[in-house]
Protein backbone atom coordinates (compact mmCIF):
# COMPACT_ATOMS: atom_id res chain seq x y z
CA UNK A 1 0.00 0.00 0.00
CA UNK A 2 1.45 3.42 -1.01
CA UNK A 3 1.58 6.36 1.64
CA UNK A 4 0.35 9.96 1.22
CA UNK A 5 0.77 12.93 2.60
CA UNK A 6 -2.25 14.86 4.37
CA UNK A 7 -3.22 18.28 4.91
CA UNK A 8 -1.28 18.85 8.36
CA UNK A 9 2.19 18.41 6.12
CA UNK A 10 4.13 21.64 6.62
CA UNK A 11 6.37 21.33 3.42
CA UNK A 12 9.26 21.59 5.69
CA UNK A 13 11.48 18.76 2.87
CA UNK A 14 12.56 16.71 5.32
CA UNK A 15 11.02 13.59 3.59
CA UNK A 16 11.59 14.17 -0.12
CA UNK A 17 15.40 13.48 0.29
CA UNK A 18 15.26 10.17 2.48
CA UNK A 19 12.62 8.58 -0.23
CA UNK A 20 14.70 5.51 -1.67
CA UNK A 21 12.36 5.60 -4.76
CA UNK A 22 12.26 9.41 -5.82
CA UNK A 23 8.64 9.25 -4.76
CA UNK A 24 8.05 12.25 -3.29
CA UNK A 25 8.20 15.94 -4.45
CA UNK A 26 6.83 19.85 -3.65
CA UNK A 27 3.15 19.96 -5.16
CA UNK A 28 1.03 23.50 -4.58
CA UNK A 29 1.16 23.99 -0.81
CA UNK A 30 2.04 20.76 0.48
CA UNK A 31 4.19 17.75 -0.54
CA UNK A 32 2.92 14.58 -2.40
CA UNK A 33 3.97 11.02 -2.66
CA UNK A 34 4.02 9.34 -5.96
CA UNK A 35 1.88 6.16 -5.57
CA UNK A 36 3.37 4.33 -8.55
CA UNK A 37 6.78 5.04 -6.94
CA UNK A 38 5.76 4.59 -3.09
CA UNK A 39 6.59 0.94 -1.94
CA UNK A 40 6.53 2.23 2.17
CA UNK A 41 10.32 1.29 1.71
CA UNK A 42 10.14 -2.53 0.74
CA UNK A 43 12.70 -3.49 -0.76
CA UNK A 44 15.15 -0.24 0.48
CA UNK A 45 14.18 -0.47 4.17
CA UNK A 46 12.35 -2.52 6.93
CA UNK A 47 9.87 0.77 7.57
CA UNK A 48 8.81 3.80 5.98
CA UNK A 49 11.97 6.41 6.11
CA UNK A 50 9.32 9.50 5.39
CA UNK A 51 7.50 8.56 8.27
CA UNK A 52 10.09 8.02 10.51
CA UNK A 53 11.80 12.06 9.74
CA UNK A 54 7.88 13.83 9.39
CA UNK A 55 7.68 16.05 12.34
CA UNK A 56 4.00 16.69 11.22
CA UNK A 57 2.86 13.22 11.17
CA UNK A 58 1.15 13.29 8.13
CA UNK A 59 2.26 10.93 5.85
CA UNK A 60 -0.35 7.56 6.14
CA UNK A 61 -1.42 4.78 4.10
CA UNK A 62 -3.28 5.60 1.25
CA UNK A 63 -6.42 3.42 0.99
CA UNK A 64 -6.68 4.04 -2.93
CA UNK A 65 -3.54 1.37 -3.70
CA UNK A 66 -4.17 -1.71 -1.37
CA UNK A 67 -0.76 -3.85 -2.61
CA UNK A 68 0.73 -7.23 -0.76
CA UNK A 69 4.65 -7.17 0.08
CA UNK A 70 5.21 -9.25 -2.83
CA UNK A 71 3.32 -6.32 -5.29
CA UNK A 72 5.70 -3.82 -3.24
CA UNK A 73 8.39 -5.76 -4.11
CA UNK A 74 8.11 -6.32 -7.29
CA UNK A 75 7.28 -2.64 -7.75
CA UNK A 76 10.33 -1.45 -6.34
CA UNK A 77 12.52 -4.25 -8.46
CA UNK A 78 10.69 -2.34 -11.76
CA UNK A 79 11.77 1.14 -10.51
CA UNK A 80 15.18 0.02 -10.16
CA UNK A 81 16.06 -2.44 -13.00
FE1 LIG B 1 9.35 6.93 -0.29
FE2 LIG B 1 9.41 4.98 1.48
FE3 LIG B 1 7.98 7.16 1.99
FE4 LIG B 1 7.15 5.49 0.11
S1 LIG B 1 7.32 5.04 2.30
S2 LIG B 1 7.28 7.70 -0.07
S3 LIG B 1 9.07 4.73 -0.72
S4 LIG B 1 10.20 7.04 1.79
FE1 LIG C 1 5.38 17.42 4.88
FE2 LIG C 1 6.15 15.66 6.72
FE3 LIG C 1 7.38 15.74 4.35
FE4 LIG C 1 7.74 17.73 6.10
S1 LIG C 1 8.37 15.60 6.35
S2 LIG C 1 7.34 17.92 3.88
S3 LIG C 1 5.71 17.84 7.06
S4 LIG C 1 5.22 15.21 4.72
Amino acid sequence: MALMINEDCTACDACRPVCPNEAISAGESLFVIDALRCTECVGANDEPQCKLVCPAQCIVANPDWPETREELEEKYQQLHS
